[in-house]
C-alpha cells in the first residue's frame, strides 16, 4: 500500500501580481515502509510540497492522500486528527514545547489522540529509552544538548506510529557526527515500525542511505540514481 501520495500537485503563491508557480502536475507516491529524499536548491519549493504533503498547506491544484484518504475531502478537525495519526513531522529546529518535559512533549501526540495519560506515559518512556534518553524523561529541551533535543522531537514524531515521517532538514542544526547518529536512528524506527520516511536534505551522504533520491528542480521532481547522488 501507499504511506502518501500527490496527484498533479500544484501550487503557486499570489503575491500581489505575481504568479510564479512553485510546480504544476507534479507526481509523487510513497509506499509503505518506503524511505524517500528531497533534495534541490534553496528555492525550488521542497519545503512548500512537504508543507502539502503534510497538509500544512492547501494546494492550488491536485490532491494529496495521507494512508489512503484523500485530504481535501476531510474537515480541518478531521485532517487534524489524520495528521497527528498518520503523520509525523522533523524540522530543522526541534519545535518541543520548553515549558514541557521531553516526556511530556513526547506523550502529547498520544494524548491528543485520545489515549490515558498512562498510556501516553508509557509509549513516551519506552520509545525515549529507544531514543538513547530514558535519563533525561524529566529534562525540559532547554536542559538537552542539541542532539538530544532531535532525538526527542524524533521521538516526538514517532510515537503514534504514523504511516509516514515528513523531515525538513532534521538534521540541518547538528554536526555531523550527531546528524549521522540521528539519521540512523530515523533508519532503525523505519525498520521496527514500517513508518515511511520522507526527508529534505541538503545532505547526500545522508540522502544516498534512503531507498530513492528525489530531486526538485524546476518544478519537476526527477529520481537521481544512487550512484550519482
Ligand atoms: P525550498 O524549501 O526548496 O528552499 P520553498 O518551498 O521554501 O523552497 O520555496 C519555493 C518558492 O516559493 C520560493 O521562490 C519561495 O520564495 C516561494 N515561497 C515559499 N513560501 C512562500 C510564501 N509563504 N509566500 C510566497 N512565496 C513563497
Ligand atoms: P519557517 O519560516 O522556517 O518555516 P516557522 O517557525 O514559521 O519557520 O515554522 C517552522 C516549521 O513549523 C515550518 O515548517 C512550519 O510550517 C511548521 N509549522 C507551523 N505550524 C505548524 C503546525 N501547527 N503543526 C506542525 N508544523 C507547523
Amino acid at each position: 500500500g501507499e504511506a502518501i501520495r500527490a496527484e498533479q500537485l500544484g501550487k503557486t503563491y499570489a503575491e500581489g501580481k505575481l504568479r510564479t508557480p512553485v510546480f504544476d502536475g507534479l507526481d509523487l507516491s510513497v509506499r509503505i515502509g518506503e524511505t524517500v529524499a528531497i533534495i534541490g536548491a534553496s528555492g525550488a519549493g521542497k519545503s512548500t510540497l512537504l508543507h502539502l504533503l503534510g497538509g500544512l498547506d492547501t494546494p492550488t491544484a491536485g490532491e494529496v492522500y495521507v494512508a489512503g484518504q484523500k485530504m481535501s475531502d476531510l474537515s480541518d478537525a478531521a485532517r487534524g486528527q489524520l495528521r497527528n495519526r498518520a503523520l509525523g513531522f522533523v524540522y530543522q529546529f526541534h519545535h518541543l514545547l520548553p515549558e514541557f518535559t521531553a516526556l511530556e512533549n513526547v506523550m502529547l501526540p498520544v494524548l491528543v489522540g485520545g489515549a490515558s495519560v498512562d498510556e501516553a506515559s508509557q509509549r513516551g518512556t519506552a520509545l525515549l529509552e529507544k531514543v538513547g534518553l530514558g535519563h533525561r524523561l524529566g529534562h525540559k529541551p532547554g536542559e538537552l544538548s542539541g542532539g538530544e533535543r532531535q532525538r526527542a522531537a524524533v521521538a516526538r514524531a514517532l510515537v503514534n506510529r504514523p504511516a509516514c515521517v515528513l523531515g525538513d532538514e532534521p538534521t540541518g542544526n547538528l554536526d555531523d557526527r550527531t546528524a549521522g547518529g540521528v539519521f540512523e536512528l530515523m533508519l532503525e524506527l523505519n525498520r521496527d515500525q514500517k513508518t515511511s520516511l520522507v526527508l529534505v536534505t541538503h545532505d547526500r551522504r545522508l540522502a544516498r542511505q534512503l531507498d530513492r533520491v528525489l530531486e526538485l528542480h524546476e518544478g519537476k521532481l526527477r529520481e537521481v540514481p544512487l550512484n550519482e547522488v
